[in-house]
């Protein structure tokens, strides 16, 4: 197996929440592929297209710099790079929202209130952006993992954090107070690849059967 340079190349999130949905989605579209563990991309057999298997915090990157025409990923992710990438589609699945949220019992109701105080997140360029919009001014501190610890441990006043159900806020006796984003599963294009006539027709075909199998899903 290598990678055809004639091939439109697709990245998506070789082991996480995206994965399994990602997968399903190109299979229901009628692509066929491998994708068994330690596989780093595999070949479409019956349309041109290659797909590699990445960490999803990359693949903004990888879009943008072209190492891949194509990418699905989070838009939480895709807004937090500000790369110069397209977003082209929802699709649907790994629905989430970037919220600002606090320890219950803090009395803290508007993020107002949070002017002077330490946020944690792991989204520091959109939490950054959501409090200087606000003239709302903290201490952003970037933290990579488990950031709705953090109140409890002292490091924050406040958190910017992914809630889907939001059973992880009550774990941890946070509530929210705003939200910074809503976000879910799109894919994302680098503009090169748009304004190619070769890659721009592929893509397009990719598209419209995106859009059959979303349309036939609402
Ligand atoms: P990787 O190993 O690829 O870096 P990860 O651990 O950073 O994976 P996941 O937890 O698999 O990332 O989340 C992937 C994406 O799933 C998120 O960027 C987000 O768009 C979406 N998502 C949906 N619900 C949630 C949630 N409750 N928490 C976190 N991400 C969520
Ligand atoms: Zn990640």
């Amino acid at each position: 197996v290598k990678l055809n340079g004639d091939h439109l190349k697709l990245a998506i999130q070789k082991d996480g929440r995206l994965t399994e949905d990602t997968r399903n989605l190109l299979r229901t579209v009628g692509l066929q592929f491998d994708a068994y563990k330690q596989r780093l991309f595999s070949n479409c057999r019956n349309f041109p297209m290659d797909i590699l298997f990445v960490r999803d915090d990359d693949i903004p990157e990888y879009v943008a710099e072209g190492v891949v025409d194509l990418g699905i990923v989070g838009r939480n992710l895709m807004v937090e790079a500000e790369k110069n990438v397209q977003e082209l589609m929802p699709l649907n699945y790994g629905q989430c929202t970037l919220m600002v949220a606090v320890p219950a019992d803090s009395g803290i109701s508007d993020v107002k209130q949070l002017a002077g105080c330490k946020v944690a997140t792991s989204y520091p360029n959109s939490t950054q952006r959501f409090f200087a919009e606000r003239d709302i001014p903290v201490n952003v501190i970037p933290i990579s993992g488990s950031v709705e610890i953090t109140p409890a441990l002292g490091v924050a006043a406040a958190i910017v954090d992914l809630v889907s159900t939001g059973s992880s806020l009550k774990l941890n006796d946070l509530v929210a107070i705003d939200t910074v984003l809503e976000s879910q599963s799109i894919i994302i294009a680098n503009p090169n690849s748009l304004s190619n006539t070769h890659k721009s027709s592929i893509i397009e075909r990719l598209l419209t059967r995106f859009r059959g199998v979303l349309s036939a899903a609402e």
